[in-house]
C-alpha cells in the first residue's frame, strides 16, 4: 500500500530561535547543556563515570534520539564523546555545516524570535549564515526594559512603547510582535487599568523581571490593539518554557476570554508551543476562534516519541489548516535539524494511521503533511516561498 512520504518536503519552522556561530570545540557536557531545556547547568556534571550502555545523567528521550541520529549522520559511535569530537571537525566552518544540515531536511524557511538570545543576533548575519529565509517576530519585553531605563514618568514610557511597536511592525520583514508573559506574570490577562499600572511602574524599574502583572497586562492589550493596526500577528508564548516559566498560569484556555472580545475580532493571534501540555486546549481555541492559529514547537521535538501521541491529540479537534510546525530550537542548528527528523517520523505515522482506518486517502493525508509542514505557513502569513 501506497504510504504518506513527507522526507523531502519543504519545511519551514515557524518558532524558532538564532544562534551565534560557534568556532570554537564544545565539550561533550557543554554540548548537552546545550540540548536542554534546564536554565540550572548543574542538571549535567562530570560524565566520566558512566558505565557501557548507561544513559547520560539527566538525559532523556529528545537528547537519546538526537545523539543516534548525529550518530548516524556523522558516522561514528553512539557515544557523546565521539558524536562531539566529530561533530567540531566538521563544523570548523560553521556556516557549511549549518547549511548541510538544513538541506538534509530541507529547511527553507523560519519565523524567529530575535529576543533570546541577548544580545540580539542580527537577522541579515543568520539569514547569510544558514542559507534560510528569515523572518521575525518583535518580543516587547526587552522594549519594556530598555524604556523604562530612559523614562522616569509612565506617560512617557507608555507612549513611546506605543510607538516603538507601531515602528517596529511597519517593517516588512516583521511579521508580528511576541510575548512572553507567561514567564513574568501568567496568562491570566486582565482589562486595563491604567492607575494600578502606573503604581506598578516604580517596582518595573527598580526590577524588570519582577511580575508588576497589571503594569504588564497594560503593555500586552497595547501590543493587541498595535497587532490589530497593522494587520500583523501576536506571538503568545503559552504552556511549559525553559526553567523560569509561571506554570500554573501558562495554559491558553486563560486567553480565551480576551480572544473573545469585539476589539480583537480581527486579531491574529499565533499561539507559540501550541500550549503544550495544554494543546487539547489550545486545539479548541484555534478550533472556534478564526484568526487564532497554533503550532507546535517545543512540544516537538522535546517530547522525541511523544509527538506521534501530540499530533494525534492535536488534530482531535484542530482544523488541519490552524497547526504549523515549530520546533523552538535555541542553540545548535543540530536542534533545528533534528526537530524535523523526529517530527516527520512521528506525523508520518499518524498521517498513515488514518489510511489505515479509511479515514482518507493516502493523497490527502500527504497533503495535510505539506500543510503543517509549510503550505499553512504560506497561507497563514501570506508569504510565498
Ligand atoms: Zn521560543
Amino acid at each position: 500500500m501506497k504510504k504518506v512520504k513527507l522526507t523531502g518536503v519543504k519545511v519551514v519552522d515557524v518558532h524558532a530561535h538564532p544562534f551565534k556561530e560557534k568556532l570554537e570545540a564544545q565539550s561533550p557536557v557543554g554540548f548537552l547543556r546545550n540540548l536542554s531545556l534546564s536554565v540550572i547547568p548543574e542538571m549535567f556534571s562530570d560524565l566520566s563515570e558512566v558505565e557501557k550502555n548507561q544513559p547520560y545523567p539527566g538525559s532523556n528521550m529528545w537528547i537519546q534520539r538526537l545523539l543516534r541520529g548525529m550518530s548516524q549522520y556523522l558516522n561514528c559511535n553512539e557515544d557523546i564523546e565521539a558524536i562531539v569530537h566529530a561533530r567540531n571537525e566538521q563544523s570548523k566552518d560553521f556556516s557549511a555545516y549549518t547549511q548541510k544540515l538544513f538541506k538534509d531536511v530541507n529547511l527553507q524557511g523560519a519565523i524567529m524570535d530575535f529576543g533570546y538570545p541577548q544580545p540580539p543576533i542580527d537577522r541579515e548575519d543568520f539569514e547569510e549564515l544558514c542559507d534560510i529565509k528569515v523572518w521575525e517576530i518583535s518580543r516587547i519585553e526587552p522594549l519594556m526594559v530598555e524604556l523604562s531605563e530612559d523614562y522616569e514618568s509612565f506617560e512617557e514610557f507608555i507612549s513611546l512603547y506605543r510607538k516603538r511597536l507601531q515602528e517596529d511592525l511597519c517593517k516588512e520583514h516583521v511579521v508580528g510582535l511576541k510575548t512572553i508573559i507567561a514567564y513574568r506574570s501568567g496568562l491570566d490577562v486582565e482589562e486595563i487599568d491604567e492607575s494600578a499600572a502606573t503604581k506598578e511602574y516604580e517596582t518595573f524599574k527598580k526590577d524588570t523581571r519582577s511580575a508588576v502583572k497589571r503594569l504588564r497586562d497594560y503593555c500586552f492589550h497595547i501590543a493587541m490593539e498595535c497587532c490589530t493596526e497593522a494587520d500583523k500577528f501576536m506571538h503568545i508564548h503559552t504552556g511549559i518554557g525553559d526553567g523560569e516559566v509561571v506554570l500554573p498560569k501558562a495554559s491558553p484556555s486563560y486567553l480565551l476570554d480576551i480572544f473573545r472580545q469585539e476589539k480583537y475580532k480581527n486579531t491574529k493571534v499565533h499561539l507559540v508551543h501550541g500550549g503544550y501540555p495544554w494543546m487539547e486546549e489550545a486545539a479548541f481555541i484555534v478550533s472556534i476562534l478564526p484568526n487564532v492559529y497554533m503550532d507546535i514547537s517545543l512540544q516537538n521535538p522535546f517530547t522525541a516519541h511523544g509527538v506521534e501521541r501530540i499530533m494525534s491529540q492535536v488534530f482531535e479537534l484542530a482544523p488541519f489548516d490552524k497547526v504549523m510546525y515549530g520546533s523552538d530550537a535555541f542553540t545548535v542548528p543540530e536542534m533545528n535539524w533534528m526537530g524535523v527528523k523526529i517530527f516527520i517520523e512521528n506525523f508520518e505515522r499518524v498521517l498513515n494511521s488514518w489510511v489505515e482506518k479509511d479515514y482518507m486517502d493516502v493523497e490527502k493525508a500527504q497533503y495535510i503533511g505539506e500543510m503543517v509542514l509549510y503550505r499553512n505557513f504560506e497561507k497563514i502569513y501570506n508569504i510565498k516561498l
